[in-house]
């Protein structure tokens, strides 16, 4: 496991001081600031100005009330979360997410691995993060409807087509961003496409937006196996979640030969040895909004519903964490490698923890963290950006092309900065490094601000 360098102690002590009791946050950072010692020998410049403290500083945090009324006409009160973490390389990008777990320190985690993602992809965008503790689960369509209005009646004084634009995360599908985009339009009397991506196809969305996060994550493993020589063909894959990123990944894999034998909700996970039906579970859970309990009586013998328990459990060669963050502990990467895991990506943000990643890094698994692994989503998101703006539309072909592109030089970038920095093969020093320099290297030519 990476120490963090003396040098950098000091910032690390002014992040935990000034954002006390954020522990999810702390850890997102230690991450970065372990990675960067070798960097700031090499160039010291790096740290001068503060530099390395004003990266760990959001620019903007806003935090607002959200009130609304239920269906039993009873006033709800939610809180709502804008991070604009670093705006050097572009307009703020990154997602909103509705989960009731949501507050500052979760939303500064995501804004700030947010930004060193962005920069990865090679986009020109910024990092923000948002949501609510709002829980959708639960809820009708049009209690969801009233949240998003109210919640964008705060927000639309935030963002913007060349100030933030806001997506998708846990709990903000295409319906959650239809909402949100017709208040914005109706708030501002502007057809403004560019200030939220994940739409829908019939006002401004992208093909392909919706597949990307987990396309990407499966393109990004498929790079990684062929380094070794190998690929996707028969392997045994099991895969955490089963929202919008768990699905296409586990569509990608499947079109790749992978055979995937698990995944899961927050109720438990679900084990099928002939192989998941993946029509099945998006009926369940695109279609009918229900649970992975529902599987096992759909779909007949030779299943196996787990309530609780870890799915880190299934034997497996590809393990792909794609629910939420920690979500995959020290125990569990102790279990995968008995169990002769050779890859794990993280398709989700932040989902394993420290000790988890030491473990993978020492038994030599092909690691790759979520700030590259998933990039996918969000590029794809600035492809979004870039029709909009050229008032064009693009084929499903076409997109997806871009995509693989751009996740093969985040794969490159990685791989390559790893060996210019004497770590080769470690994908967690490239991406941080990566990451870090394109966002330094824009703030040192912007001055102190
Ligand atoms: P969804 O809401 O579509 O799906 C989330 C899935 O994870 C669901 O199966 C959900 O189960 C499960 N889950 C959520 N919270 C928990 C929890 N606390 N414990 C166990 N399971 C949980 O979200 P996404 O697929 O969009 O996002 C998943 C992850 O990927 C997040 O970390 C997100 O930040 C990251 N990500 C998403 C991108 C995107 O484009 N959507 C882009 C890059 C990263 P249940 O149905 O029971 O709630």
């Amino acid at each position: 496991m990476n120490t963090i360098d003396e040098k950098l102690h000091p910032i690390l002590t002014t992040v935990l001081h000034r954002n006390a009791g954020e522990p999810e946050f702390h850890q997102a950072a230690r991450e970065v600031l372990e990675s960067l010692g070798r960097v700031i020998t090499r160039h010291p410049e790096y740290s001068d100005d503060a530099l390395l403290e004003r990266i760990c500083e959001p620019e903007r945090q806003i935090i607002f009330r959200v009130p609304w009324i239920d269906d039993n006409n009873q006033v709800q009160i939610n809180r709502g979360f804008r991070v604009q973490f670093n705006s050097a390389l572009g307009p703020y990008k990154g997602g909103i997410r509705f989960h009731p777990s949501v507050n500052v320190g979760i939303i500064k985690f995501l804004g700030f691995e947010q930004t060193f993602k962005n920069a990865l992809s090679g986009m020109p965008i910024g990092g923000g993060k948002g949501g609510s503790d709002f829980d959708p689960k639960g809820r009708s369509d049009r209690e969801v409807m009233r949240f998003c209005q109210s919640f964008m009646t705060e927000l639309h004084r935030h963002i913007g087509e060349y100030v933030d634009v806001p997506a998708g995360d846990i709990g903000v599908g295409a319906r959650e961003i239809g909402y949100m985009f017709g208040m914005y339009k109706r708030l501002n009397n502007r057809f403004e496409a560019g200030v939220l991506t994940g739409k829908g196809l019939s006002y401004g969305g992208s093909r392909a937006r919706k597949e990307a996060t987990g396309f990407g994550t499966a393109y990004f493993v498929q790079s990684m196996l062929a380094r070794q020589g190998t690929d996707f063909d028969g392997k045994r894959c099991v895969i955490s979640g089963s929202g919008n990123v768990a699905i296409y990944a586990m569509e990608k894999i499947l079109s790749f030969g992978g055979k995937i034998v698990a995944c899961s909700d927050s109720g438990g996970y679900i084990v099928d040895d002939n192989g998941i039906d993946l029509d099945l579970v998006k009926q369940i859970k695109e279609v009918r909004r229900g649970r992975m309990s529902e599987y096992v009586k759909l779909r007949g013998d030779g299943c196996r519903f787990v309530k609780g328990g870890s799915i880190w459990d299934v034997p497996c060669e590809i393990a792909l964490p794609c629910a939420t963050q920690n979500e995959l502990t020290g125990a569990d990467a102790k279990t995968l490698v008995e169990n002769g895991v050779i890859a794990v990506a993280e398709g989700a943000n932040m989902p394993c923890t420290p000790e988890a990643v030491g473990m993978f890094r020492k038994a030599g698994v092909l690691f790759a963290p979520g700030k590259a692994a998933n990039a996918g989503g969000v590029a794809t998101s600035a492809l979004e950006m870039q029709q909009n703006a050229s008032r064009d539309s693009w084929s499903f072909q076409k997109t997806e092309e871009r995509l693989a592109g751009i996740m093969h030089n985040i794969h490159e970038a990685c791989d390559q900065t790893a060996e210019e920095y004497g770590a080769p093969g470690d994908y967690v020093l490239g991406a941080n490094i990566a990451g870090f320099v394109r966002v330094a290297d824009a703030m040192r030519a912007l001055g102190v601000i």
